[in-house]
């Protein structure tokens, strides 16, 4: 198997970045991203039409590290960023390895071993790209890797119960809309509505849309207090959701209860996302918890990632950037005193840190000695 110098997680402006910055110092590189396209993260979250906007952090005056990747002064809307992204990545040549979602980085004898949802990569380096929006566990026993976290298509659920998951505005979305297409494909199949808690909450325009479509003939039904349980595989090894729908405890361990068992291909998950916090958890990077009188960019509880000055983690060889570094980090400084840093969540910084990484990681493969291990 190849070894790289550098695996990247996430093809956002930092994932990018990276391997650019990779492709021009000469590394071997490999950019994962989960999604279906590069920039998958913008796509998701901004609405269309949106202007996208080349601003600085407070105080900061140098240009873009790559002025490819810098929004237009005219304020040009998302769409038209995004051909100018899919320009720079034919001028650079740049190779993106897309639907390969990062699960585990494990290291022996100093080589990182990377598995996504695919693959497995081998790499002397990692750079964690993956953005702020981390999607919720749904904290269940058993693999759920495959419930997807929104609606791709609505024909892929037609002639099958779908359950969605989540009491909130994006779950009563995708309700509406696949009641919505079962209606007029002639489809009487039922969407599920499921929520851990009792009530839902969605605003006025969303529960709007959602009366209507009831008011039509949506074949809704809704479960209350309905929650995910574990993943399993039927005779047929087919993925498998439970769903605890009903639970009655007599006392003396006597329980009543009741499950619905759905294909997980026709599970879809509306329940968020969270900070990566978690997720360097996983891969055991050190976190400060912000108490009162240590943070004052970070709100207390928060947990804040420690870097040094060219964003590589308390794990030798494992860097993180961009939006999944902010609003702020530890920086772990030269004499051994740490510094909350403010950290902006904007293209221009992500593109920055990915220089500042990648820079770093180049100077380590050409001489490994002279820089030393990060002790905390
Ligand atoms: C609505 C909105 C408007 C904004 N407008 C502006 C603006 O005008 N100007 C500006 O400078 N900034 C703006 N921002 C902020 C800017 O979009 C972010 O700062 C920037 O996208 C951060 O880049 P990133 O590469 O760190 O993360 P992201 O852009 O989030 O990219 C991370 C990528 O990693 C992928 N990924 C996540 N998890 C995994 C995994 N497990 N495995 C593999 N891949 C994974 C994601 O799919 C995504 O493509 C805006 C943000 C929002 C939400």
């Amino acid at each position: 198997m190849n070894i790289y110098d550098v695996t990247i997680i996430g093809a956002g402006p930092g994932g990018l970045a990276c391997a650019i910055k990779a492709s021009q110092l000469g590394l071997r590189y490999v950019l994962l991203e989960k999604g279906d396209d590069v920039f998958q993260g913008i796509i998701d979250s901004y609405p269309r039409g949106k202007k996208v906007y080349p601003t600085l952090p407070k105080g900061e005056t140098e240009p873009f590290a790559i002025p490819e990747l810098m929004p237009d002064e005219t304020h040009a809307p998302i769409e038209e960023y995004l051909k100018k992204i899919a320009a720079c990545i034919q001028k650079y040549q740049i190779h993106v390895s897309l639907g390969e979602e990062f699960q585990e980085i494990k290291k022996e004898k100093g080589i990182f071993t990377l598995m996504t949802s695919r693959n497995h990569y081998r790499s002397h380096s990692v750079v964690l790209a993956f953005g702020s929006n981390i999607p919720v566990d749904l904290g269940i026993y058993g693999e759920a890797k495959t419930v997807a976290r929104k609606l791709e298509n609505s024909d892929d659920h037609l002639g099958a119960p779908t359950l969605v998951i989540g009491g909130g505005n994006a779950a009563a979305d995708v309700i509406a809309t696949l009641s919505e297409a079962k209606r007029a494909a002639g489809d009487a199949t039922p969407v599920y509505w499921a929520h851990k808690m009792e009530n839902f909450t969605i605003n006025k325009d969303v529960a709007r849309d959602l009366g209507e479509e009831i008011l039509l003939g949506g074949h809704i039904k809704i479960l209350q207090g309905a929650i995910p349980k574990i993943g399993e595989l039927d005779e047929e090894g087919v993925e498998h959701l439970l769903i605890q729908t009903q639970a009655v405890d007599f006392g003396q361990g006597v329980k009543f209860q009741q499950w619905m068992s759905f294909p997980m291909k026709h599970v879809i998950a509306c329940i968020g996302t969270q900070g990566p916090s978690r997720v360097f958890d996983r891969i055991g990077l050190q976190q400060i918890t912000c108490t009162e009188g240590i943070c004052k960019i970070g709100k207390t509880g928060d947990r804040l990632i420690m870097l040094t000055p060219d964003y590589q983690t308390s794990q030798k060889g494992i860097y993180a950037i961009g939006g999944a570094v902010s609003p702020a980090y530890i920086e772990i400084q030269e004499e051994g005193n740490f510094r909350e840093r403010k950290h902006s969540n904007l293209i221009y910084t992500a593109v920055r840190d990915a220089a500042v990484a990648v820079s770093h990681i180049a100077s380590v493969i050409q001489n490994p000695i002279k820089l030393q291990e990060v002790k905390l």
